[in-house]
């Protein structure tokens, strides 16, 4: 049976908050959105994938769970599956605009499976996401982003990039399970980098290109 590639969508539009200041920009919304991109990418790719919640709403996280779990046992189990889980990061819940900014993925704590599938997106994020580092880097002297932000967040100190947390999703997934936050809905040019066409296509590269080179046998 080959491995299935489970995308899980960001909270649900029953979720408050999780927009940016002035609201156009909905989480839940742009990952469902990259999620059936990505899922178009994947498939094209001959990889087998689907989206864990594709409906608007979410009703729990612990419905969530269950979900990706029932699909992960009708899919040869956990060695057979991994989960991605799309989101966008947030510096502050003050319904203002913050300065900061950066790309990065979590794992739940310690040394697990998910954490080379974690090195395998930093990798290409590192690749697709070249553009906007050069953006963050101009972007500073105007206050845009502030002089200690990195276009890619990473924690060395366990010997890996990944950030870890133990967050629903990855705590409660039977199989590896990777959140990446693609940059921020509270920072006004993360927001435009990323509803822009140029944007979604490096999102939805870095997640193809990280997966491919991970299940690459
Ligand atoms: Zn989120």
């Amino acid at each position: 049976m080959s491995k299935l590639v489970i995308l899980g969508t960001a909270h649900g539009s029953n979720v408050a908050g999780k927009c940016s200041p002035d609201k156009r920009f909905r989480e839940y919304q742009y990952s469902r959105e990259i999620c059936n991109m990505l899922h178009a990418e994947l498939t094209a790719r001959g990889i087998k994938c689907t989206v864990d919640i594709t409906a608007d709403g979410e009703p729990s996280l612990a419905y969530r769970t269950n979900i990706v779990n029932k699909i992960v046992e009708a899919n040869g189990g956990p060695s057979n599956c991994i989960y991605v889980s799309i989101h966008v990061n947030a510096a502050g819940s003050d319904g203002k605009w913050h300065n900061a900014g950066g790309w990065c993925a979590f794992t739940t704590v310690g040394t697990t499976k998910a954490d080379a599938l974690a090195e395998c997106l930093y990798e290409s994020a590192r690749v697709c996401l070249a553009p906007y580092a050069d953006i963050m880097e101009r972007e500073k002297k105007h206050g845009t982003y502030s002089p200690a932000q990195r276009p890619f967040r990473i924690d060395k100190t366990d010997g890996d990039c990944d950030l870890e947390a133990n967050f629903w999703v990855l705590r409660k997934t039977t199989c590896p399970a990777v959140l990446t936050e693609n940059l921020f809905q509270d920072n006004t040019r993360d927001v435009a980098f990323l509803t822009s066409d140029e944007g979604k296509a490096a999102i939805v590269k870095l997640h193809a290109d990280g997966i491919t080179k991970y299940l690459a046998p």
